[in-house]
């Protein structure tokens, strides 16, 4: 019997199964997924590799195979059922092995397990709110903080309080000698349902919760394991949904999955879970260390925890019985790997589920186009949540055409209407949020008078503005002069978007001079926490306005927010893909979705040069199905994602003249291969940021219905690649269905 093995080094031509003998001492030892240490190449160097398979047939001379040397130590391992994900993805994204089974396996090596301490109210409710009020009439608010979330939830973890309430370990200190608090370690297993607070605070479900959550138990106890789209506008209770159906499986005695984007994963989201599963509830992010990863996972093999929750990366936890996966706001481009394998976890989740025998549930409220589609074609089972929980109303959404602001004389950022509305704001002591859409680049070139965008011929995607007075197309490389004048009208007020957050926080500054301003960018959450603390500061009322990226829009809720900006909704719009459209609907419909959190509803301004478009129609509208009927006739129309398929070929190397032949050697090869009508190449275009620190960069395009016809065609593109001498300079990944972000 032989151990078929993938060896730790990335590089193709070693991107194949080596077998090796298994030594009499670590016979019975082995399973698939475990880390060996092998003698590799002429010198025998020592290698480490992990176990794919095993097999009794040598693949050559049987003297000549060697032995596994022993199971390092510290190593980890990967999870036997975990291999066979890794190997679909690298089928279905490209890659080699290794790569696959490292993004299946996020912790490297093992690590010492540290206490997990957790922070316990000790007084009453009563004793704890006068306490309270005390710390906030005293302007303590990091500890009223700390206490608000204690008497919400009883039973804290520390470190993630420590986290998610930007608490400092004096505020622990202080809470802890006024009786108020003790840390406690624990070791212990607990009953989920003893931990939380669920049972004092039953909510009375919606009937269109009712039914969700229904639809789903039903067919859960049924044995049927599908994947759900729970479609319901900000607000109308899908995380009360989710947490329903996760009780279902975590009482039937698996585990569940819940990914959240980082930046949506907020402090009022983890308390939720936490009210409801206690301190079998864990939580994965990208700050943290190797040993805290590595404690968390642990915790979830050994099954001390049912639900973890974290980001993209979270999709791998080892749990033995999984019965659920989350994904909650399917729709963000977060969810696609931007290392190989390019992976998208909603497609990975339901393979993963397929392959354990688990449940998927996506949610958003403006579904992905390919996740609303898939309910069309019955792959998935939409479950809508139409309404509001509660009191809250949708807001009013005003559109100001810059156009006509241009006409009257106006010049400033701000149109007419945005101004009033903010002065009515800051005079009843509300808040307000202006987004600045960022999406996408400035690089596209539109008419100030009439709106009209220069878009690619062929691609129907905006052409982007390049160094030396060129309009190129990032799809196929149409190229043609930059315009003086607007070719619709004949203005000259035509060029390039421009709009910063800092400048925009100036000039906020100069038009309100008594409102207090704060800014959340790139550059202000650049520091660990920063993200958390612009938040927090702006919940307590430390400023009237919050100018933002769409870092903003994400997930948070403040109740004295009543006013939503949004300025230069169009930069989304014509950023140069063909998910442009789709991103815009997103950002506006979640913008909106910040106003009137609290109740009384609230007002949204959408400031734009394209009133007509559809998609800011059909935002301000807040109907998503519009939207849809019309962005999927587009993507059909062109052959774009989800009514066909693409496949990306980035190509990347030092020397440019190289580098353009050996782009159009593939695409020669690749039209070829598709020259039966199989697919259709377009390309090689140089993406935006063509060169970056002296590498040249070339994109092709492959379409096609098929994404199993993407698939071979890649297979034949690598083999025809490592045979030719032309690309040995000459980096290649491949992105299939990419998603820009
Ligand atoms: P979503 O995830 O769709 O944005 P949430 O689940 O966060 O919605 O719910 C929004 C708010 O409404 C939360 O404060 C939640 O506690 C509350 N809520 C949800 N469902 C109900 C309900 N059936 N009755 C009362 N309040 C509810
Ligand atoms: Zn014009
Ligand atoms: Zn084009």
């Amino acid at each position: 019997m032989y151990a078929d093995i993938i060896i730790d080094i990335t590089n193709e031509k070693l991107d194949k199964i080596f077998q090796y003998t298994i030594p009499q001492r670590l016979k019975g030892k082995l399973e698939v997924g475990t880390e060996v240490l092998v003698p590799f190449g002429k010198g025998n160097k020592e290698i480490r590799g992990y176990v794919v398979g095993f097999s009794e047939i040598p693949g050559y001379d049987p003297a000549r195979i060697k032995e596994i040397l022993e199971v390092p130590k510290e190593s980890v391992g990967i999870e036997t059922r975990l291999v066979a994900l890794a190997a679909w993805m690298k089928e279905s994204y490209g890659g080699t092995m290794i790569q696959a089974l490292k993004t299946v396996l996020p912790i490297k090596k093992k690590e010492r397990e540290r206490e997990k301490k957790a922070l316990v109210l000790l007084v009453s409710r009563e004793e704890g709110e006068e306490k309270l009020l005390w710390y906030q009439k005293k302007n303590q608010k990091a500890r009223a903080r700390l206490l608000e979330a204690l008497l919400l939830s009883p039973r804290l973890d520390y470190d993630l309080a420590r986290e998610k309430l930007n608490i400092t370990r004096p505020v622990v200190r202080a809470l802890e000698e006024a009786g108020l608090i003790r840390i406690e370690s624990v070791r212990v297993y607990r009953n989920p349902l003893q931990a939380g607070g669920e049972e004092e605070r039953k909510i009375a479900y919606t009937e269109e919760q009712e039914a969700a959550i229904r639809r789903f138990s039903q067919d859960y106890d049924r044995g049927l394991r599908r994947t759900y789209l729970v479609y319901g506008v900000t607000g109308s209770g899908k995380t009360e949904v989710y947490m329903a159906m996760i009780r279902k499986v975590v009482e039937s005695g698996r585990q569940a999955i819940v990914l959240i984007p980082e930046i949506a994963l907020t402090w009022q989201t983890v308390l939720r879970f936490q009210r409801l599963f206690g301190d079998r509830v864990s939580i994965l992010n990208s700050r943290m260390s190797a040993g805290e990863r590595y404690d968390q996972m642990q915790r979830a093999k050994k099954g001390e925890i049912d639900v973890m929750i974290g980001p993209r990366s979270a999709l791998f936890t080892p749990f033995p019985k999984l019965g659920l996966i989350v994904i909650d706001e399917e729709h963000e481009g977060s969810y696609k790997s931007e290392q190989v394998p390019r992976y998208h976890a909603r497609e990975t989740a339901v393979e993963r589920a397929r392959l354990e025998g688990a449940g998927v549930v996506l949610g958003s409220a403006t579904p992905s186009l390919e996740a609303f589609y898939r309910c069309g074609t019955g792959e998935y089972v939409l479950l809508r949540l139409p309404s509001r929980a509660g009191s809250a109303a949708l807001p009013h959404v005003y559109v100001s055409d810059m156009r006509e602001e241009l006409k009257k004389g106006n010049r400033s950022i701000f149109s007419d209407r945005l101004r009033e509305l903010m002065e009515d704001r800051l005079r009843k002591g509300q808040q307000a949020m202006l987004f600045i859409n960022r999406r996408g680049y400035a690089g596209f070139v539109s008419c100030r008078s009439c709106g009209h965008v220069i878009k690619c011929p062929h691609c129907d995607v905006s052409l982007s503005s390049h160094r030396g007075g060129r309009l190129v197309c990032h799809y196929c490389g149409y190229e043609r002069p930059e315009a003086r004048t607007c070719p619709e009208c004949g203005s000259p007020h035509i060029g390039g978007f421009k709009a910063g957050t800092q400048q925009i926080e100036e000039m906020v500054k100069r038009e309100f001079p008594g409102a207090r301003v704060l800014r959340m960018d790139a550059d202000t959450t650049r520091r660990k926490d920063g993200h958390e603390k612009i938040l927090s500061a702006f919940g307590d009322g430390e400023a009237d306005i919050l100018v933002g990226t769409q870092m903003i829009v994400k997930g948070h809720d403040f109740p004295n927010v009543t006013l939503v900006g949004v300025l230069a909704a169009d930069m989304s719009l014509y950023s140069d893909d063909y998910r442009s459209a789709e991103r815009t609907f997103q950002l506006l419909t979640q913008a909106a979705g910040r106003a009137g959190r609290g109740g009384g509803g609230g007002e949204v301004v959408i400031q734009t040069y394209s009133p007509d478009h559809y998609s800011i129609e059909t935002a301000a509208r807040q109907d998503y199905e519009a939207f849809y009927e019309e962005e999927i006739r587009y993507r059909e129309l062109m052959g774009y994602p989800p009514a066909a398929h693409l496949l990306a070929v980035l190509l990347a190397g030092e020397d440019e003249e190289k580098l353009a032949a050996a782009s159009s050697y593939l695409k020669e090869f690749a039209a070829r291969l598709g020259s039966s009508g199989q697919f259709a190449v377009i390309g090689p275009a140089s993406p935006y940021v063509g060169k970056v620190s002296d590498v040249y960069r070339k994109i092709l395009y492959l379409k096609c219905e098929k994404y199993g016809m993407l698939v071979k065609a890649k297979d034949r593109m690598e083999q025809y690649i490592e045979l030719n001498r032309g690309f040995r300079d000459i980096r290649i990944q491949f992105d299939f269905d990419p998603v820009h972000s």
